[in-house]
């Protein structure tokens, strides 16, 4: 078993190293990055101007385009939505194998703040993290400084630690 993460969009300032390694000690298991190319179009909802998150998943699980013993998260900067929110940061298939993050909520850019590199990379992390913790069978964790813990707002992403709980590395 290895984690996969998918770059579906321009990363260039974001630094794939140190996110492998970041994510590689959350869960103790060997990760691959690489680009890929999807079309999203089908996934988009012209009335939100937002992208389908639950289709994508479909898109990517039929896709051809992960290994058989992965569990795969695409990276993208679209907006994302389910259609019972507004929007999320990220969804994952619960003990499934398919997961997706976005950037598109995490620049302090979209709040009118001041960029911040680091602080985004950091960002994307913990949400990476917390979306594969899905598909191992996590469920959201009442510590707010586990990763696990349910992310409205970015503030509540800031909170966390790029980390499992100790519960949680329990039920890993
Ligand atoms: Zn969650
Ligand atoms: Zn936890």
């Amino acid at each position: 078993m290895f984690i996969e993460i998918l770059g579906a969009r321009n990363f260039e300032k974001l630094d794939v190293g140190l996110l492998c390694k970041d994510v590689k000690s959350a869960f103790n298991l060997e990760v691959a990055f690489r680009k890929t190319v999807i079309d999203f179009g089908a996934t988009f909802d012209a009335n939100r101007i937002q992208y389908n998150s639950t289709q994508i998943l479909h898109l990517l699980l039929n896709s051809g385009k992960i290994q058989n013993n992965s569990k795969a998260i695409i990276l993208t900067d679209l907006d994302l939505f389910v259609p019972i929110l507004t929007y999320v940061f990220g969804e994952a298939e619960l003990n499934g194998r398919t997961a997706i993050a976005s950037s598109h909520r995490l620049h302090n850019e979209y709040y009118g703040l001041p960029k911040n590199e680091q602080l985004l990379q950091t960002r994307i992390t913990k949400e990476i993290i917390h979306e594969l913790g899905h598909t191992f069978g996590l469920i959201h964790c009442k510590d707010y400084k586990c990763v696990m813990h349910s992310s409205t707002y970015v503030e509540d992403i800031d909170l966390k630690e790029a980390s499992l709980c100790i519960s949680c590395k329990v039920n890993f």
